[in-house]
């Protein structure tokens, strides 16, 4: 349980990062596959990301927290954080499931600071948990309108008859 605002702070600072890097690296591959369109919605997102990280510096600033706790955090796969390498961005990867990685990480980051909200005793903590909670599900509605938009992939996605040239 997150007891004050320099931890939630330090949280929030490591999950946002890493979303807007993320996103950025999910627009790349789009653009690699010439999928403009959805490589232009993870460009978007990386943006709101990245402005809530500084949004984030802004608050620690407000708090006058010096040193904020190191913390790391790292998106997951779609089948969970026991895959090891956990975003292993496969040259084939579909829109659909570009998104439904992306998808599975704002609901993580909804569900993480909707529980923050509902556990911490702290009324500070609670009502920036509770804001953040609420961009984060805004995000996870925006995805969600872009996954309507494209198909889940059939079964055999990955093979490819033609394979790129490999450089060793
Ligand atoms: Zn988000």
């Amino acid at each position: 349980m997150l007891s004050n605002i320099s931890e939630l702070l330090a949280h929030a600072l490591a999950l946002e990062l890493e979303a807007s890097e993320r996103y950025t690296d999910l627009a790349e591959l789009m653009e690699v596959h010439n999928n403009y369109d959805v490589a232009r919605l993870f460009r978007k997102m990386a943006d709101i990301e990245k402005l809530h990280v500084g949004h984030i510096r802004e608050l620690t600033k407000r708090h006058r927290v010096q040193n904020l706790p190191d913390v790391s955090y790292r998106w997951i796969a779609p089948d969970g954080p026991e895959s090891t390498d956990p975003i292993d961005l496969h040259y084939l990867m579909t829109p659909w499931q570009a998104l439904k990685l992306a998808l599975v990480n704002e609901q993580r980051a909804h569900a993480y600071y909707a529980g923050i909200a509902t556990s911490t005793r702290d009324e500070e903590t609670r009502r920036l948990a509770q804001e953040l909670a609420g961009e984060e599900a805004e995000h996870v509605g925006m995805v969600k309108n872009w996954m309507a938009k494209y198909p889940e992939p059939e079964a055999d996605w990955d093979h490819d008859d033609d394979p790129p040239f490999l450089q060793d």
